[in-house]
């Protein structure tokens, strides 16, 4: 791309910047595009077990994939507000790329041979031809099947028609599509998030996921950028309300930060602060009687869906955090509940900065403030305050 045509970070002064350019500019940058180029694309991003559960409730060990490829189709024309896989991606990922990188994974992790459930991740979408070869989803879809393993992609909703399930579901008969839903709220998904998509097509993607006999896992935003902590709470629990029917598991991710996204600049501004872990414990709370109405567990005859919390970076500023001492312990309840659906997860669990996040969650649903009205939860308070 020449100087010329090179977006910048603040626009020039002929038009006003747009939300477009405004997520563009950063990968556009000179750090951005040497991350992206080098990048080895015959091995994967990242490749690791952990433990899980199998639909059927019973546990294993679930090997997790993260290819290397071009990226997400919606990226390239425009993105969401807090996407950073483009720091991950190459543009010229090919077909044999993407076959070494899978023949890698099933060498790193011996074939396999002890996990029930195989997580194939491609920073954007697995049936999406413009960005995984045709050859490569049959070879995911066809050896999974073949080596007997529950097999989870992603994908927006846009790859789920008909015709195209019908096709995977001929080869893989058994497997769970991820959709990145964020919000069952069309406002929050165009203004907040910049999806590109609506709530109704992501009804039309589960009604057909359905037809297909395949498994449905929804990805919902805790805490969209514009949106204050008590805000988010209230919206988060009505989402879940909203989706756990038609949802085999919902997983709430709450935001994290990642470098040159939107979200990122918002952080840096002081604009915007990650969830509070209290709130994720809060927000379990009141979902809990939505996912278990009999008020059992996970496995329990009662359970509508799995609710699902992994917070990533948890602890840390990036990510979902409390003050600072009592983060480890809070993060290891959600870790836990995210496993057993058991509200005694957080049985005791308190430290002194509870009071402080009720009163900011408390005082953000009274005023119509944005942003939200918390202040920094870390470091001397009165630095805090003075800086600006
Ligand atoms: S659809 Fe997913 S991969 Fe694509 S830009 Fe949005 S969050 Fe990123
Ligand atoms: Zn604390």
């Amino acid at each position: 791309m020449s100087d010329a045509q090179r977006l910048n970070l603040v626009g020039d002064s002929s038009s006003a910047v747009r939300l477009h350019d405004m997520i563009k500019a950063p990968e556009n940058t000179e750090w951005a595009q040497e991350k992206k180029n080098s990048w080895d694309a015959t091995e994967p991003a990242t490749v690791y077990h952990t433990p899980e559960m199998m639909p059927d409730g019973t546990h294993t060990t679930a090997a997790t994939v993260i290819l290397r490829t071009k990226g997400c189709h919606w990226w390239w024309s425009s993105g969401c507000t807090f996407c950073g896989y483009f720091n991950d991606t190459r543009d010229d990922v090919e077909s044999e790329d993407l076959h070494a990188q899978w023949e890698y994974s099933k060498q790193k992790l011996s074939g396999f041979k002890d996990m029930g459930m195989i997580k194939v991740y491609t920073s954007g979408s697995l049936l999406e031809d413009r960005e995984i070869p045709v050859d490569f989803q049959e070879t995911v879809l066809r050896e999974c099947h073949e080596m007997g393993k529950h097999l989870i992609i992603e994908s927006r909703t846009e790859q789920c028609n008909e015709e195209k399930l019908e096709w995977a579901a001929s080869i893989n008969p058994d497997f769970t599509v991820a959709i990145g839903l964020e919000a069952y709220d069309d406002e929050v998904l165009r203004f907040h998030i910049n999806k590109g998509f609506t709530v109704n097509s992501w009804n039309r993607a589960v009604s057909n996921l359905q037809s297909a006999g395949l498994r449905v896992k929804t990805y919902l935003m805790f805490k969209p950028p514009f949106m204050s902590e008590g805000d988010s709470l209230e919206q988060c629990v009505k989402w879940i309300t909203a989706v756990a029917e038609q949802s085999d598991e919902i997983s709430v991710n709450p935001m994290n930060i990642q470098r040159g996204t939107i979200i990122d600049r918002l952080f840096r501004a002081r604009e915007y602060r990650p969830p509070w872990l209290w709130s994720l414990v809060s927000l379990i709370e009141r979902a809990h009687p939505l996912i278990h109405p009999e008020g059992g567990i996970n496995g329990g005859d009662d359970q509508v869906s799995r609710l699902i919390i992994h917070p990533t970076a948890g602890g840390r500023v990036r990510g979902s955090h409390n003050c600072g001492s009592c983060d480890k312990h809070v993060v290891a309840a959600i870790e836990r509940y995210s496993v057993s659906g058991d509200l005694l997860e957080f049985e005791g669990l308190d430290c002194d900065c509870k009071r402080i996040w009720m009163n900011e969650v408390k005082i953000d649903t009274s005023f119509p403030a944005v942003l939200g009205t918390g202040i920094a939860r870390r470091g001397d308070i009165l630095l805090n305050l003075r800086s600006p």
